[in-house]
């Protein structure tokens, strides 16, 4: 299977498909729990293998992740900058009082949708889209949302809805 086909799929199919996802998440909260969060796991595995996020990059470019002290520090050292400058620069407190990067595409973001700062890039990039390490169950209300953001968390939620 070409990686873009699931990428493809998603285009034409998440806006139509908005009420049967949230079917699909009604469903999917009364089986929260350890056995979901695996099954969830396994999922995304084979979902990912399939799903080439070079040709995606749709998290970069639309939502501005969260850089916590610890992110901004490690980046700061990183790109030689003093911690200060470096949230000057690069970061915004947003409307829920987080601290995130100042620009959508995100400012790391490269042409040919590599991240500058890969190695070191934030804990909320390497943990998006929480579907797998047994953290689906936590984050419900937010696949629900990054289903129209993410085609592996679209895929994800199909494929639970067949196998739960
Ligand atoms: S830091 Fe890197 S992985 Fe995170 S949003 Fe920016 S470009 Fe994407
Ligand atoms: S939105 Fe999902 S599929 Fe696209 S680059 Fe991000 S993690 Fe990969």
């Amino acid at each position: 299977m070409s990686k873009n086909n699931l990428i493809n799929e998603w285009k034409r199919k998440k806006a139509p498909a908005k009420p049967e996802t949230r079917l699909l998440l009604k469903k999917l909260k009364k089986k929260k729990g350890k056995q979901l969060d695996k099954h969830a796991d396994e999922v995304h595995g084979n979902i990912f293998k399939n799903i080439d996020c070079l040709e995606c990059a749709n998290c970069c470019t639309s939502i501005p992740p969260i850089v916590n002290k610890t992110d901004a520090s490690r980046i700061a050292k990183k790109l030689g900058m003093k911690p200060a400058a470096f949230e000057k620069e690069y970061l915004v407190i947003d409307e829920d009082g987080d601290i995130v990067m100042n620009t959508s595409p995100c400012p790391f973001l490269q042409k040919n949708n590599n991240c500058l700062i890969y190695e070191i890039r934030p804990k909320a990039c390497r943990q998006f889209p929480h579907t797998d390490n047994l953290d689906f169950s936590k984050n419900m209300k937010l696949h629900g949302m990054n289903a129209n953001i993410c085609p592996g968390v679209f895929h994800i939620l199909r494929r639970l809805g067949e196998v739960i």
